[in-house]
């Protein structure tokens, strides 16, 4: 028999000279603001390292001498007691004096929530995957940074993402580690008199309650919904135990904790949101909470709808209809039966709201965030414009290039990926440059860094990550009981950190689409690119697969082959466990920045971002931000090739470019060098990065954007349908139900128009009757839009012009319930002319014209 282990834990006492350092740990601002990592750094460097930088686990660690000793030491206590004074002067201030996003959104009347599943804010606090997460995460910190009124909803997860290690033949070995939440940067909320706050609701007829944590990001709080109560019901208490956990009914759960208990959550603290942001489909089931509370305060339902939508935000993020979550009827009959009868509408109708190809599909969360929502949008120009066709059944008669559904390019938090010694060279060279995040003329300033001065710093980068590489791959092996030989073969490149070989990195999710094998499409010639002593060039790769993702798994399996074989051993290098900081070594310290996505799946990509913004040159395929991104200085794009003659061809040929590039461009750019052995070329293209991707790329762009084209239209709409218990929500909703019934009747026709040629100096006119089927002309609006055939042979819009009602009745008296539309234009100059006439309904509550999604042609 094996004797049982028991467990106890000695804490420091943490000394009254250092008494805040507690408080310091438990603000995910020391995430990106040095100072303050550097005081718990300072007591303890590997200390630091073993607790995965994570500052909570570290105070509960650290040896009391430790802290003894900083207590009485002058040079600790200087450093302590200045950020400690400049951390109580951040909490009081309104940031950086040249913002004025205060005046766009008042801090006392407008609060902005922001939902999703995930938020990745630092490796200590893991309740992150990806990509999502991280953008999420760098939402809440830009809106710190410019102080906008913001809290963020997520849910609390006991074992977040999963841990990667890799054996010996490539598998990928996913491991879930329980967090405990005592180690974690949070605090549970409780009310006035200490106790726990919690909310409840109703889950298939029983009742849950949910914990409120709170994590800090400087100003702004992030609350976290937890299921764990011992009141809870056994199967229920698991709900938030797993980021994307395993089957249908545990996502359909976790979906409504936090889009229903989210809601709930804000009103236990008393909050009104009046803009709210849905990052994701997963969180859409708060337009159903809030649509009840309209409900419950008198509103009917469609009206309530009304209201809801106009102060909704969707962010959707995947451009592959299998990537949305979709429940079937059962499982929301299961969930949502009552629901509809508290709503006071027919289950099919709430149903419905979810329907994205045809009466009988599944409830699909993305086609219901569409529908309760007014304001949507895709994450870069291509992606919005592939949602926009995707989605375009939720506007059928709407063409896709003018459905509401519109494109808001992703950024990063700059001061959580810039690497500290980028930092200290912008603080000596450069000067406010924080001051200065959105101004791109400012950012030519980067040519003023001396070259050699920037060089130095990129090496300092690199060779950091070629010594973190080198760490995490013995480890690796001596894991997995490698040879000897192995070992040191495999780290023989990267092991002298101060060589001068080029290093390309590739780390993101393996998903299929991101072919990371597409490199080694042709070998023969890789291996040669790999191979010259004169010029040595390794490659880094690291990510995770989805545990469920086979495909994702093959992979890692085959780039694990290819980095054992003679040929390529120590030049391919697979790294396990990628994470954030991880993220943080490879986007600094890469020399260019691979991506290789089949176009047009990569929605955005935000890696490409931060690489960039460190000096790091991308060479990509055109998809996602870096069409928007590229500039024919400051990297390599490679255009997307047809798929019309299969996938095997186009990959091939992406492939060939990508080689064709590396080999010509990338090899040269990096090894010829001037006098002083300076790569000239490699400079001017990582410093045109910097220069073009800081002020376009970065997370306080993207919500400088995200205010102005969403947040204050959502602002406004909230105010003008919510006031007088949703008096205008309801005069909308009956609006547009006038509409449904009546538009299908109404038929519009050419009465009259100018012949095919005029002269210069005459007018086109265009007379039209309109039947309007019982609906006024004030119902609708009848244009001419007026443009050009571009060289494809599609048509460009120039100027849309507004038809005016005539008084005269209808020429012909065969239609006498027509009403007469007439339009007269002066064209401005000769040449062929082509327009297009179309009628819309039209109210002035809308919060876009063509939300109805109808239109039609003539
Ligand atoms: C930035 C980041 C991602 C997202 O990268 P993509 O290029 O968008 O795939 C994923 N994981 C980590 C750890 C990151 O830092």
């Amino acid at each position: 028999m094996t004797a049982k282990h028991y467990l106890f834990e000695v804490k420091p006492n943490i000394p009254p000279q250092l008494a805040k350092l507690p408080l310091l740990s438990k603000d995910l601002i020391y995430s990106w603001k040095e100072p303050i990592r550097q005081l718990f750094i300072r007591l303890d460097p590997e200390l630091w390292e073993h607790c995965s930088h994570n500052p909570s686990v570290f105070l509960r660690r650290i040896e009391q001498h430790k802290l003894d000793k900083a207590a009485v030491d002058a040079d600790y206590l200087t450093a302590y007691r200045q950020t400690v004074e400049w951390y109580r002067h951040y909490q009081d201030s309104n940031g950086p004096p040249n913002q004025d996003t205060n005046t766009l959104l008042n801090p006392k009347k407008d609060l902005v929530v922001y939902f999703c599943s995930e938020f990745g804010l630092h490796e200590s606090l893991p309740v992150y995957s990806g990509g999502l997460g991280i953008l999420a995460g760098d939402h809440c910190k830009a809106a710190n940074d410019i102080c906008l009124p913001f809290i963020a909803v997520g849910l609390l997860y006991h074992q977040g993402y999963f841990t990667q290690t890799i054996d010996p033949d490539g598998n990928q070995i996913a491991t879930n580690i329980n967090h405990y939440f005592g180690h974690l940067p949070i605090s549970l909320l409780k009310d006035d008199k200490g106790n726990e706050l919690h909310c409840e609701l109703s889950l298939n007829g029983s009742k849950l309650t949910l914990r409120l944590w709170e994590a800090k990001v400087g100003r702004v709080k992030l609350l976290l919904l937890d299921s764990d109560l011992a009141c809870n019901r056994e199967e229920d208490r698991s709900i938030t135990r797993q980021l994307y956990g395993d089957g249908m009914d545990t996502r359909i759960k976790q979906e409504i904790v936090l889009g229903i208990g989210g809601v709930k959550a804000l009103r236990t603290l008393g909050l009104q949101p009046n803009i709210w942001h849905i990052n994701e489909g997963h969180a859409a089931f708060q337009i159903v909470q809030r649509c009840l509370e309209g409900v419950e305060q008198g509103t009917p339902f469609d009206a309530a709808l009304e209201w809801v939508a106009g102060s909704t935000v969707f962010t959707t993020h995947t451009p592959v209809a299998a990537g949305h979550d979709s429940f079937s009827r059962d499982t929301m009959e299961n969930y949502f039966a009552e629901m509809a009868e508290q709503l006071g509408i027919e289950f099919e109708t709430l149903m419905a709201l979810g329907y994205a190809n045809g009466d009988d599909s599944p409830f699909n969360m993305t086609a219901f965030a569409l529908r309760g929502s007014r304001f949507h949008n895709g994450v870069s120009k291509i992606h919005g414009g592939i949602a926009s066709a995707m989605e375009s059944y939720i506007w059928p008669e709407v063409p896709p290039e003018d459905n509401p559904l519109d494109f808001l390019t992703n950024g990063v938090h700059i001061n959580s990926i810039l690497a500290k010694r980028w930092a200290a060279v912008f603080d000596q060279h450069l000067s406010l440059w924080q001051h200065h995040l959105l101004d791109k003329d400012y950012w030519q300033c980067i040519d003023n860094i001396p070259n050699g001065i920037y060089w130095r710093a990129h090496r300092a980068l690199k060779s950091q990550l070629l010594s973190v590489a080198c760490k995490r791959l013995t480890i690796q092996q001596q894991r997995n009981a490698c040879s000897l030989a192995l070992q040191k073969s495999s780290t023989c490149q990267i092991k002298n950190t101060a060589g001068d070989i080029l290093v390309l990195g590739f780390a993101r999710r393996f998903a299929t689409y991101k072919r990371a094998t597409l490199l080694f499409s042709d070998l023969p010639r890789l291996e040669k690119i790999l191979n010259n002593p004169e010029r040595p060039v390794i490659i880094l790769f690291a990510g995770k697969a989805h545990p469920s993702d086979e495909p994702g798994q093959q992979l890692i399996r085959d780039i694990h082959q290819f980095s054992e074989r003679p040929e390529f051993i120590g030049k391919i290098i697979l790294l396990e466990g990628y994470d954030l900081a991880l993220a943080r070594y490879m986007v600094a310290g890469c020399d260019i920045w691979l991506n290789t996505p089949v176009y047009p799946l990569e929605a955005c990509g935000t890696s490409g971002q931060k690489a960039a913004i460190n000096g790091v040159v991308n060479l990509s395929i055109m998809d996602g931000w870096w069409a928007e991104g590229f500039n024919e200085k400051n990297g390599w794009g490679i255009e997307p090739h047809s798929d019309k003659y299969g996938d095997d061809y186009r990959n091939q040929q992406e492939a060939s470019d990508l080689l064709d590039i590396i080999e010509n461009e990338v090899i040269p750019a990096y090894f010829e060098r001037d006098d002083s052995d300076l790569p000239v070329e490699w400079l001017r293209l990582s410093k045109a990065s910097m220069k073009s991707c800081i002020p376009q790329f970065s997370a306080q762009r993207m919500l400088m954007d995200y205010i102005e084209k969403f947040y204050l239209p959502a602002k406004r709409q909230n105010q003008r349908l919510g006031k007088n218990k949703h008096s205008a929500a309801i005069i909308l909703a009956q609006w547009k139900q006038q509409i449904r019934s009546c538009w299908p009747g109404v038929k519009a026709r050419v009465i009259e128009q100018s012949a095919l040629g005029i002269h210069y100096g005459d007018k086109l006119s265009i007379t039209l009757g309109v039947d309007l089927n019982g609906l006024s002309p004030k119902d609708i609006i009848v244009e001419c839009l007026s443009g050009y055939l571009d060289a494809t042979n599609a048509f460009r819009l120039d100027t849309s012009y507004t038809f005016n009602v005539e008084s005269k009745p209808a020429a012909d008296t065969e239609a006498p319930q027509e009403v007469v539309y007439r339009l007269e234009i002066e064209p401005q100059s000769s040449g062929i002319y082509h327009y297009k006439l179309r009628l819309y309904p039209f109210h002035a509550l809308l919060s876009h014209n063509f939300e109805m999604g109808f239109m039609r042609w003539l």
